[in-house]
């Protein structure tokens, strides 16, 4: 199943241009907010998978317009970001060390839908294409063997990065530099796992101005979704509709020689297999 938030309103997508109201086809059972539905998960779930989805095609379709699409979680109780969590990445970022995840956050005020405009802080913001896994299932001590179990599903998403900001003396802000607004666009649509014919190998990439910077596939992960759960909740309780935005691979701006970053105009689209894609286009600053 793939789920959006549209206009504040929580939609089962039927294809990639139609979807049904779930507070509509549930007849009120469920919330319309997309994040108050993620709390309800499984139970949401269950009564899916009881349902006849041909009959709600008499509640009313609606068109989706991917400008209307927000984030399907708007407030989680946590985000976490993984950084240097892939082989050729790490190496472009100059570290050799790879025995733990290295885990930040990207605060909540920088989510933003499938289709953005950003503003670029400073002249040195960079690209990172991730999976991001959204969390469906609490739990504490979660083992690797039953991390999916906790997922509710994966959405692809942007670690926008503001790299003067990030290594500015006197140590790096990861955190910040990765938090102004926009600077964590997620979507479309949060697909449920057993959509992907393997939820560990999904490749993903994104395009800057039409040319191809990134590509590669989530098996190639250091530390897989799997690990990265069991790592997490060893130390914090997850909570559903907590997100994991899971690591980018090689190809981003401060890898080039000289590095390269995002100019007022630039338009970004990131994608994955089975999940879509999400824009964003920059523009400068105004004083
Ligand atoms: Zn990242």
């Amino acid at each position: 199943m793939r789920l959006a938030n549209v206009r504040g309103r929580a939609t089962v997508v039927i294809d990639d241009h139609t979807g049904v109201d779930v507070h509509d086809i549930s007849e009120g059972a469920f919330p319309t907010d997309a994040s108050e539905l993620l709390a309800r998960w499984e139970e949401f779930r269950r009564w899916t998978s009881e349902q006849d989805p041909l009959a709600w095609d008499h509640h009313g379709r609606k068109t989706l317009d991917h400008n209307d699409l927000g984030p399907v979680v708007t407030a989680p109780r946590q985000i976490f970001a993984i950084g240097l969590n892939y082989g050729l990445h790490r190496d472009e970022a100059g570290f050799a060390d790879a025995t733990a995840p290295v885990i930040f956050t990207k605060f909540a005020s920088s989510l933003c839908g499938a289709h953005a405009t950003v503003t670029l802080p400073s002249d040195g913001v960079d690209w990172e294409a991730e999976i991001v896994a959204v969390i469906g299932r609490a739990g504490r001590d979660i083992p690797a063997e039953k991390a999916w179990d906790h997922v509710a599903g994966l959405m692809i998403g942007q670690d926008l990065s503001d790299r003067t900001h990030q290594f500015t003396p006197p140590s790096p802000q990861f955190s910040m530099a990765k938090s102004f607004e926009n600077f964590s666009p997620v979507g479309p649509f949060l697909v449920t796992t057993d959509e992907f014919p393997d939820p560990d190998d999904i490749e993903l990439g994104c395009f800057l101005n039409g040319e191809a910077v990134q590509r590669d596939r989530s098996s190639n992960m250091i530390h897989g979704i799997p690990v990265l759960l069991e790592t997490l909740s060893r130390v914090v309780e997850l909570t559903p509709g907590d997100l994991i935005f899971t690591g980018t691979p090689a190809g981003v701006g401060m890898g080039y020689e000289p590095p390269r970053y995002l100019r007022p105009g630039d338009e970004l689209v990131t994608w994955a297999s089975g999940i879509g894609e999400i824009r964003q286009r920059f523009r400068a600053k105004t004083a």
